[in-house]
């Protein structure tokens, strides 16, 4: 299940950012519904009950405050007997007095939780109760009204009652304040655990963001360098590196990119050397003389500038076959090439051009000059005797035409036909010599 899950997950045709945000998203999405659920859920399930207690306690307050307003109440009886004698208000005491003892037993001390809450009921109780015997002699005196005794006595009645109804009025705010203050760190707890769950929820948000932000980056900037780096190679660029930044399993792969980079360089580099060099002399082959010589003329065409060609074919050659085989024969078209390539200069190309004829390209070279650097090769061939592992080392001499651009021709066909006539020349005048090109006489001899 997990790994169809999984499959389908990396079969998914979404970029790799995309999947590392929607990823991350899914991890976070348990940190939600837990903070959600600690708010909406838990949260209330914990301060509700809370509050329940709150509205009880408060409830429980409801005797004390009914035990005040009885107990005033039991005051009047007494009150109104000292104005009009009535020997009902006794009775109406009584009745009242009883209903005073239910409320003090309904207000029972045992019910409060605070021992100076339970003392002051007690205390009150003690008050109303001795109020209530004063209260009760009181009503008995047949003749109350201007009995300075009854005067004092109801005096410290009503005081009594008062003290009474004082010290339940404490106990009530002594209560009060309690259920306010708990009320209130309730309240504050309910809005701390609000803010602590919102900052614990945000401060994982930014650091996951942050955390998939950092992941992604290392990642993924290694993938894109690498995908970058195959696209450049694709194109052909084979010089082209990755750089390694990760110590990673993408560094592993960064380097054996390079790795491969570097190999398919350097079999390409040996493919094209293979494509434009002649594989007995090492000389450019006779396809690449043409593309150099080409190239060589678009360019002096742009500038203005002249370049020169020398046709060179090695005299009696098929002797030296004869004489000494074939091997030696390679031996000495290798020693050629050889001695050829150290005379010229850098920009020069030699190239062979077929069988044992060897065509230079002289770059920025007129007639003259391309007529100094023919004489010293030929002069250099003559001296040089080639090693053919035979007895005695060979000599050879060679014939060489030359032609110039654009004095002589304007194009690379004309150019190699005016240097194979030169050579021609050299060969019809005895071999073993230089020969300009000479147009015929009815051709008009182009600028130098
Ligand atoms: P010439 O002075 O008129 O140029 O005389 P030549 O004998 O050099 O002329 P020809 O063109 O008749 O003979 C050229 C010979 O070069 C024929 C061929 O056997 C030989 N040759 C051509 N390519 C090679 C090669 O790669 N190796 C060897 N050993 N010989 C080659
Ligand atoms: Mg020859
Ligand atoms: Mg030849």
């Amino acid at each position: 299940m997990k790994v169809i899950a999984m499959a389908r997950f990396h079969s998914l045709q979404i970029s790799l950012r995309t999947r590392f945000t929607l990823g991350l998203g899914v991890v976070l999405l348990p940190f939600l519904l837990a903070a959600g659920m600690g708010l909406f859920y838990l949260l209330p399930q914990l301060v509700d009950p809370l509050e329940d207690i709150v509205r009880e306690v408060t409830d429980e307050m409801e005797p004390v405050v009914h035990l005040q307003v009885d107990l005033l109440a039991a005051t009047t009886p007494v009150d109104d007997y000292h104005i009009n004698s009535d020997s009902d208000e006794l009775k109406l005491f009584i009745q009242l007095s009883h209903q005073v003892d239910l409320a003090f037993k309904e207000a029972a001390p045992e019910r409060f939780t605070l021992a100076r809450e339970r003392e002051l009921i007690v205390s009150a109780r003690n008050q109303w109760q001795e109020a209530r015997q004063i209260g009760e002699a009181l009503l008995r005196l047949r003749h109350p009204i201007g009995d300075p005794q009854a005067a004092r006595e109801k005096k410290r009645f009503n005081t009594l009652v008062d003290l009474s109804v004082d010290l339940l009025e404490q106990a009530h705010d002594i209560s009060h304040s309690t259920i306010d203050a708990d009320h209130a760190k309730s309240h504050i707890t309910r809005t701390r655990s609000i803010w602590v769950t919102f900052g614990a929820f945000t401060a994982a948000l930014i650091i996951s963001l942050f955390v998939s932000a950092a992941l992604a980056r290392s990642v993924l900037s290694g993938v894109d360098a690498l995908r970058q780096g195959a696209g450049r190679l694709a194109a052909g660029e084979l010089s082209h590196r990755v750089a390694v930044t990760h110590r990673d399993e993408l560094g592993e792969l960064a380097t054996a990119f390079n790795a491969m980079a570097k190999k398919l360089e350097e079999n390409q580099k040996a493919l094209y050397e293979l494509a434009i060099r002649d594989g007995l002399t090492g000389l450019y082959n006779h396809h690449t003389f043409y593309v150099l010589l080409a190239d060589e003329l678009a360019r002096v065409q742009r500038f203005e500038r002249p370049v020169s060609l020398l046709l060179l074919d090695i005299d009696h050659f098929k002797r030296v076959n004869d004489t000494h085989g074939h091997q030696a024969g390679d031996a000495v078209l290798r020693g050629l090439s050889e001695l050829l390539n150290h005379q010229v200069r850098t920009i020069d190309r030699v190239c062979r051009y077929g069988g044992e004829e060897i065509a230079i390209i002289l770059p920025e070279t007129g007639l003259e000059g391309a007529a100094h650097v023919a004489e010293r090769m030929r002069a250099g061939v003559e001296a040089q005797p080639f090693d053919v592992n035979d007895d005695a080392p060979l000599r050879i001499t060679v014939s060489i035409g030359i032609a110039s651009f654009p004095a002589h021709a304007d194009g690379v066909e004309a150019l190699v036909a005016a240097a194979d006539a030169a050579l021609y020349a050299s060969k019809r005048n005895g071999r073993n010599r230089v020969s300009r090109y000479e147009p015929a006489p009815d051709q008009p001899v182009a600028r130098e």
